[in-house]
C-alpha cells in the first residue's frame, strides 16, 4: 500500500495461477476454477491482519490500482483533522489509512477520487480537500483555506 502512489502492482497478475502464458479474458478462464484472494492459508482472520500486510493473490483486486482513474485527489491536512473516523467510515474503497482510531492519510493506489470524504469532513476548514491528481500534496497544504468565520445574525 502506498500513500504516495502505485505499488506492488502487476501488469500480469493472475496470470502466474491460471498457468497461461498471457493475460486471458474473463471468458477464457475455465469455467469452475477458484479464484483465492490470499496465497495460503491465513494464520488468523483477515480482519486481524493490517491490509498492507495480508498475504494477497494476484486475483485479490488489492494488487490492483485505480489511481489513473482519478483527475482530482484528496488531500489530508493532519494539523486540523480531530480524528473522528467519519472519512474512514463513509469511503467507499477502504482508501482512508487509519490505525488504532489515529487518522494516517490515503491510500491513493486504490483511491478513486470520489471525494466523499471530503463531504463528510466536519472540521472547519476541512481536513480534507479536493486538488488536481497533478498538484503536489505539499503544494496543496501550503494553499489550504483559512478558517470560516460565522456569519453574525
Ligand atoms: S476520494 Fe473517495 S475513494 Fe478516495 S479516499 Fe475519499 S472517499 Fe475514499
Ligand atoms: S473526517 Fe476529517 S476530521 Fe474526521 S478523521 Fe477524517 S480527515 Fe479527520
Amino acid at each position: 500500500m502506498s500513500m504516495t502512489g502505485s505499488a506492488g502492482i502487476t501488469e500480469k497478475r493472475g496470470i502466474r495461477e491460471l498457468g497461461a502464458e498471457e493475460k486471458v479474458g474473463w471468458d477464457a478462464v475455465p469455467q469452475g476454477v477458484v479464484l483465492t484472494s490470499f496465497d495460503g492459508l491465513l494464520d488468523k482472520g483477515a480482519a486481524f491482519i493490517k491490509p498492507e500486510e495480508r498475504n494477497y493473490s494476484d486475483f485479490n483486486s488489492y494488487t490492483a490500482t485505480v489511481a489513473s482513474w482519478r483527475v482530482i485527489k484528496p488531500v489530508y491536512n493532519r494539523d486540523i483533522c480531530i480524528d473522528c473516523q467519519n472519512c474512514w467510515v463513509w469511503c467507499p474503497d477502504t482508501s482512508i489509512i487509519s490505525r488504532d482510531k489515529q487518522m494516517l492519510g490515503i491510500d491513493y493506489d486504490h483511491c478513486k477520487g470520489c471525494g466523499v470524504c471530503v463531504e463528510v469532513c466536519p472540521t472547519n476548514p476541512k481536513s480534507l480537500l479536493m486538488f488536481t491528481e497533478a498538484m503536489d500534496n505539499d503544494d496543496a497544504l501550503a494553499s489550504w483555506p483559512e478558517k470560516k468565520k460565522k456569519a453574525k445574525k
